[in-house]
């Protein structure tokens, strides 16, 4: 057995190279697809931190590789949308989910239409009207706020902030800065549950998400970072002294 090189530091798993799938992961931890793709009718595309290096648990390629229309960008600033996205497209009918958390007004779903003023927007249907592709960025926390910066274009996209029901399942396996953060996939499955009204697109999106999750435990996978700035250190007592 040999470390493989470029799994990202975070993680410690010893797996042999040419044990890994094109994916990227070992053969054990693929979820690759089997059979059509899903049919979004909303694009996605995933700007991803070029430093975002989770090859282990990211969830950016399955997003691509699942869904029918979706892709995924590396890097750091682009000029503008068509240039992320690698065609033509009208960036008046994209939307962007927003990093801010959002207090939802009563009776709004997981998907909140906001002002560039980041509040709620009045008419949340029009907000949707027409919609035909939504940006989500790919990262940790900061790594996120770092795309968002660095690409203006993206606060005159559409914005829409994601409240998310219940916390990421990606649970111990990755601690983030926030609670209320959940993974890109999770991301991009509410949204388009919520914008398409099909339940069964979240479904196919999550599904090899829970199978990675459960292949990872069965693994013995841990996350070996520690714990976010805003989150309570919950590291196993031996691990403590050497973390604080
Ligand atoms: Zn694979």
């Amino acid at each position: 057995m040999a470390a493989a090189r470029g799994l990202g530091p975070v993680l410690r798993y010893n797996v042999v190279v040419s044990d890994l799938c094109p994916c990227a992961r070992p053969k054990a931890l693929c979820v690759c697809p089997e059979g059509p793709p899903l049919a979004n009718a909303t694009a996605v595309l995933v700007l991803q931190h070029p430093q975002e290096q989770d090859k282990l648990l990211g969830t950016a390629g399955i997003v691509a590789r699942r869904l029918a229309r979706a892709r995924v960008a590396v890097g750091l600033s682009w000029r503008g949308l068509a240039q992320a996205w690698g065609d033509a497209v009208e960036p008046a009918t994209w939307g962007v989910l927003y990093l801010g958390s959002v207090r939802a007004p009563a009776g709004a779903g997981p998907l909140v239409a906001l002002s560039r003023g980041g509040t709620p927007l009045a008419d949340q249907g029009g907000a949707r009207e027409g919609l035909q592709g939504l940006v989500a960025l790919d990262g940790s926390w900061s790594q996120a706020k770092a795309l968002w910066w660095r690409n203006p274009w993206l606060s005159r996209l559409r914005r829409f902030a994601l409240v998310p029901a219940a916390p990421s399942l990606y649970g111990e396996l990755r601690r983030e800065a926030r609670d209320d953060a959940v993974s890109t996939l999770e991301a991009v499955a509410m949204a388009l549950v919520e914008l398409e009204r099909d339940p069964a697109l979240g479904e196919g999106l999550m599904a090899p998400f829970r199978d990675l999750l459960a292949r990872a435990r069965a693994q013995g996978l841990r996350h070996g970072a520690g714990p976010g700035p805003n989150r309570r250190p919950n590291v196993r007592r031996r691990d403590r002294r050497s973390r604080l």
